[in-house]
């Protein structure tokens, strides 16, 4: 069926029906480009949330799901790659007017997201139970994956569908089944992926789709008895709301949350002109891709101070440099921040850096083009001189914000590297690869690069230290999340438990 965003309703998907909301409420999704409405959505209810968990219980404990063979599911993952490769196009552009990234970010998403069902189908074939070996011989002991159970999934907004795949696949192939939730803001590709799921045959009741507002919806979500597992990506105050309400029922849950991710650049590592230009690439890339509204962006720039001037200088041009407009224009190289509200949020930290004593260096405003007028627009924004009392440096503020600290020592780089209470990603730049090590190994968050910035990978873990979270998404770790351990003894001889004398 060809996806096109007028045929996303209705966009509750429950028990392998679409519906409507049981209220009739229903939300305008907004382009962020242009401020216009693009389309409106259903928006599920409490109740609508609860007969959806209580469908994906039903379906789970039936078995029709579970158990499937491993062959069978990594069939249905394998079908679901192919659609989504087969309407790239529609879903990248759907992305798109959704977010407001650019076409080529979305459609690098669908190629990622694709990767990630492809990755769990070969997977899931090999990722076996274990032979315990107990020195008895008559003892059979081993320990087999068992599914999880029922899984609530809950998104963010800045990739919307990247992001939930990264759940929806290793669960499928671990035979769970799900309630998905997108933000309020971006449900349209999760929606149209569903239809996918469906194309490709998934049963009934396996994969389930509610959307609306998670302060709404929160509760019925995290809060119910018969959920196994919350998979949950987001801030850290929603994570907190989730982790608190999953506790009475002794839910497990894993947290993905936000980063406030340092990218320490030595002087070695920007001794000639190309290795400086490459290295204020990676750092401008690091931070101002998708307009910084990623987990994993690059935020905090700390720099060797013999360079730090002319680095920064480098950068400010690159930054006054870059194309901002419609992600749709193929000539933008990023778009608007995804909603007004996120606009706000940013002037009131640039409002605050300046307050702080922060230099502003370049951007601080919304641009004054008049054909970005409509669309939630701000200008790539760099702040130097900073230090870590500061709360531009401490707190992520999920747009195009650098603020730039300097040091001296390879100590002092590590120590403000480690000077945050989040400990998603960091990046390393330098020649010495000595240096390199001791730096990746010091630094206490979940994925270091030496190098390089921004680039994952689907067989590699993905998740956070310390406030950034406390699970892993992606590599085997990731189809774990949707496993319990059953350990099986099996006596095939058995005797006597011979304890107590007396029978
Ligand atoms: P958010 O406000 O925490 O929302 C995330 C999701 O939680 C949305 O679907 C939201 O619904 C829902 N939600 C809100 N309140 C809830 C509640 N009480 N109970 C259950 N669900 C609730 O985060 P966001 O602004 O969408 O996304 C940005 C954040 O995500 C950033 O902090 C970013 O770093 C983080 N992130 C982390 C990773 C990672 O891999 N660690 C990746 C991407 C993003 P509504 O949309 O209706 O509010």
């Amino acid at each position: 069926m060809a996806i096109e965003p007028g045929n996303l309703r209705p966009s509750l998907h429950i028990g392998g029906e679409w519906s409507g909301s049981s209220d009739g409420g229903t939300r305008e999704i907004v382009d962020p480009a242009t401020g216009s409405a693009i389309l409106v959505v259903d928006e599920a209810t409490p109740d609508d949330a609860r007969r959806a968990i209580s469908v994906a219980r039903h379906v789970f404990d039936d078995g029709r799901w579970a158990g499937t063979s491993v062959a069978e599911r990594t069939a249905f993952l394998t079908k679901i790659a192919d659609l989504l490769q087969r309407d790239k196009e529609q879903l990248a552009h759907i992305e798109t007017l959704d977010t407001g990234k650019t076409l080529a970010e979305s459609r690098i998403d669908i190629d990622d997201v694709t990767s990630v069902f492809r990755y769990y189908a070969e997977l899931a074939a090999v990722h076996g139970d274990r032979l315990v070996d107990v020195g008895r011989p008559e003892v059979i002991s081993r320990v087999v994956h068992e599914p999880i159970g029922v899984c609530v999934m809950i998104a963010p907004w800045n990739y919307p569908l990247l992001q939930i795949s990264w759940k929806i696949a290793p669960a499928l192939a671990a035979g769970c089944t799900m309630v998905l939730k997108p933000s309020e803001v971006t449900p349209l590709s999760t929606i149209a992926f569903v239809k996918l799921v469906q194309e490709a045959g998934v049963p009934d009741g396996v994969v389930n789709l509610v959307q609306g507002s998670g302060a709404v919806l929160g509760e019925a979500l995290t809060a119910n008895p018969d959920v196994d597992f919350i998979s949950f990506t987001g801030g850290l105050a929603t994570g907190r709301t989730i982790l608190a309400a999953a506790a009475s029922n002794v839910t497990k849950v894993a947290v993905e949350l936000g980063g406030k991710n340092p990218h320490i650049v030595f002087a070695d590592a920007v001794s000639d002109p190309t290795a400086f230009a490459d290295s204020v690439d990676h750092v401008l890339t690091g931070v101002f891709l998708h307009s910084g509204q990623v987990c994993s962006a690059g935020t905090r720039l700390i720099i060797e101070d013999s360079v730090a001037d002319l680095f920064v200088a480098a950068l400010a041009e690159r930054a006054r440099g870059i194309r901002m407009g419609s992600g749709l224009d193929p000539t933008s190289e990023t778009g608007p921040l995804v909603s007004e509200a996120q606009r706000r949020k940013i002037e009131k930290y640039v409002a605050l850096g300046v307050e702080e004593g922060a230099e502003l260096v370049v951007g601080g405003s919304r641009p004054d083009d008049r054909e970005l007028a409509d669309g939630s627009y701000f200008l790539p924004t760099i702040f130097d001189r900073c230090d870590r009392t500061m709360k531009i440096v401490q707190e992520e503020t999920f747009g195009p914000i650098l603020t730039v600290e300097r040091f001296t020592t390879e100590e002092e780089a590590l120590r403000l590297g480690n000077d945050t209470n989040y400990g998603l990603a960091a990046g390393v730049r330098t020649s010495d690869s000595a240096r390199g090590e001791r730096l990746v190994r010091g630094l206490r968050h979940g994925t270091v690069w030496l190098n390089d910035f921004g680039i994952y990978t689907a067989a590699a873990e993905w998740g956070g230290f310390k406030r950034s979270g406390n699970g892993r998404e992606l590599g085997p770790s990731g189809l774990s999340e949707y496993q319990e351990a059953k350990h099986i003894w099996h006596n095939t001889s058995p005797t006597a438990a011979g304890w107590f004398v007396t029978r």
